[in-house]
């Protein structure tokens, strides 16, 4: 089969099976299967493919159809103008989470050295895109589970921040359990879905891990863990992303903290995240 053949033969399946964005799909995986750029396929779109890769090509397509993620598929995916690995075990790098860097960039951009927790990093996307925009912060990436943290560290050394550090641990155990200089700005984009919707996702997000997803019975577990263990050590500002609706009640968490409190509104117009600057003084 030509190399123009077996690009449309993916694309044909995909699209017979209902993958929307089947023509797109198709290509990435071909890219990454074949290790080359979009040129290639115009380059070469008569030439003989090659046998194994071909193999390998439509095996992946056959795993597209079965529900994994693309994203899975060709193991990386770009956030914040940067390339992650992820792969099963870590949630994926969403547009809308890039809200919370545009935040912090700014909000960061006046200080001299700050401090900045990402917690529950997953993937890292959130901190290391802080930490390779601003070489003068120290960023902290905190994540429990074991799959993920893999991720973490090889985005941390692929990226090649010297000024980000990767450590293992659960945040519910709080802050004063961790051996950490105080934040100046919180970040994070912890799991916030009520248990009881999971099963009801679309079926590329239930391949991703449900640990990174699942907010307990409220969708809210996490945020209350940052405001009680978290929000009394941070001396600035906290920026948390969170599902539609979510954005009322964890502001009401926030005020207890911060003077301030706003909402970012996503692409979607839907409140994406909340933010609380102006420390109140009077708290502990
Ligand atoms: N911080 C990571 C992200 O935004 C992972 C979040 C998570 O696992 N809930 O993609």
């Amino acid at each position: 089969m030509t190399v123009g053949e077996l690009l449309s033969r993916g694309k044909t399946l995909l699209k017979n099976c209902g993958v929307e964005n089947y023509a797109n799909e198709a290509r990435w995986i071909f890219e990454s299967v074949f290790d080359c750029g979009r040129e290639y396929v115009f380059l070469h779109s008569d030439g003989e493919a090659n046998e194994a890769k071909s193999r390998e090509y439509l095996e992946k397509i056959n795993s597209r159809i079965n529900g994994t993620p693309v994203q899975y598929i060709i193991g990386s995916w770009d956030f914040f103008g940067e390339s992650f690995l992820v792969g099963n075990g870590v949630l994926i790098p969403r547009p809308e989470t890039e809200l919370l860097v545009d935040f912090a960039l700014d909000y960061l951009a006046d200080k001299s050295e700050p401090v900045v927790f990402d917690l529950c990093a997953g993937s890292g996307c959130i901190g290391l895109s802080i930490a390779a925009h601003m070489p003068n912060a120290r960023v902290f990436l905190i994540e429990k589970y074991p799959e993920a943290f893999n991720y973490l560290s090889k985005n941390l050394s692929r990226l090649g921040c010297s000024n980000a550090k990767a450590v293992h641990g659960d945040i519910s155990d709080g802050f004063a359990v961790f051996d950490l200089p105080k934040p100046e700005l919180i970040l994070s984009n912890p799991p916030y879905i009520e248990s009881a919707c999971l099963p009801k996702l679309q079926r590329e997000v239930q391949r991703e891990p449900a640990t990174a997803l699942d907010g307990g019975e409220s969708g809210y577990d996490f945020y209350e863990i940052i405001s009680q263990k978290w929000l009394p050590c941070c001396g600035g500002a906290a920026a948390v992303e969170c599902g539609e609706g979510q954005a009322d009640f964890i502001k009401s968490l926030f005020s207890h903290w911060f003077a301030e409190t706003k909402t970012l509104v996503d692409f979607n117009g839907i409140e994406r995240a909340v933010v609380g600057t102006e420390r109140n003084k009077n708290v502990i």
